[in-house]
């Protein structure tokens, strides 16, 4: 039985897609279809550069993979530009963290982790129908505290 006092998660927080070049993608996703460029970032520790662009209550987050050697540069040599992963916004990470563990889903994450955004943590596509699901927290959640995140 779901339980009914479960919070469902409030929004999409971002849709990522993988892509070559920032500097190729940008182009077409802020000149052409128009979204309003938020951040661009480089997190050096996931090696990548990311590009948020808003869209109403959500973002589309562009990702570029800047060397070889992470799980998302090799999905990119294997499967191509493309979409990449979806992302929920929920209130409270861990909660949701032990309770998806207790009802079998497989976590890439056991525990909220410092994300570009706030915490976060991702849920294996072998248990999500084939899609990479990102959760993230809600600012002002517990684990923004927890992680060091200025308030
Ligand atoms: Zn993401």
């Amino acid at each position: 039985m779901p339980d009914l006092r479960h919070r469902p998660p409030g929004r999409i927080h971002h849709l990522a897609i993988v892509v070559k070049s920032l500097d190729e993608a940008l182009p077409v996703y802020r000149d052409l279809i128009g979204l309003p460029l938020e951040s661009i970032m480089d997190i050096a520790s996931d090696r990548v550069r990311i590009a948020f662009l808003g869209v109403g209550e959500s973002k589309v987050e562009l990702v570029q993979p800047t060397d070889d050697t992470t799980g998302v540069a090799r999905y990119l040599a294997k499967e191509g530009e493309g979409f990449h992963h979806v992302c929920f916004e929920v209130a409270n990470l861990a909660e949701e963290l032990t309770r998806l563990g207790i009802d079998g889903v497989e976590l890439i994450d056991t525990a909220p982790r410092r994300g570009a955004e706030g915490p976060v943590a991702f849920l294996h596509p072998r248990s999500c129908h084939g899609v990479l699901v990102e959760l993230i927290e809600a600012v002002g959640g517990p684990a923004w505290k927890a992680l060091g995140y200025p308030d």
